[in-house]
């Protein structure tokens, strides 16, 4: 669904990545491919999409670059996705701030040496800028615990993890 091609729009690479990631479930399909998620019906079983939603995303992904699919079947970030990082971080920061007094619902930790990742990627306990495949993600202070059992890809997403790191081999 492209944009209309104003002149205005040509010149703004905001709208060309919204073109891209501006759809909500987007967002979060990339969201879930750093939390590890990898195979299609996990990526439906988490996020509870249909499944022709989900079909035609995960293909616009890969048309452009975001994800790869391997002949298994299985997505992974390129490393035009994981440059995407950032948006995502902000946004969930953003989240954070405006609707969770109680804290970051997700706290994310330099796995070196577990110190707490600030909004800008970095480290406070050494003050390095982390990559990516060195982010630990955990339940922070305004996580709410389900009430319920959930599903074991929700519950493996919930569990202290590295970024990237598959839920499913
Ligand atoms: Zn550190």
């Amino acid at each position: 669904m492209p944009l209309p091609s104003t002149y205005a729009e040509r010149n703004c690479s905001l709208a060309r990545a919204l073109e891209v990631v501006g759809e909500r479930w987007t967002l979060l399909i990339i969201r879930d491919a750093f939390f590890g998620v990898r195979r299609f019906g996990d990526f439906a079983t988490q996020l509870g999409i249909p499944r022709a939603v989900l079909t035609s995303r995960l293909k616009s992904l890969v048309r452009e670059g975001v994800l790869s699919r391997d002949d298994a079947g299985s997505y992974q970030l390129t490393e035009r996705g994981i440059a995407l990082w950032p948006a995502v971080r902000a946004l969930m920061h953003w989240g954070d701030e405006s609707y969770s007094p109680s804290g970051a619902k997700r706290a994310l930790r330099h796995d070196a040496d577990g110190g707490l990742v600030d909004a800008g990627n970095r480290c406070q306990e050494c003050g390095a800028l982390v990559p990516v495949p060195e982010l630990r993600i955990e339940p922070g202070p305004g996580y709410e615990p389900p009430a319920e059992p959930q599903d074991p890809v929700s519950t493996a997403m919930n569990q202290p993890r590295l970024l990237l790191e598959p839920i499913s081999p």
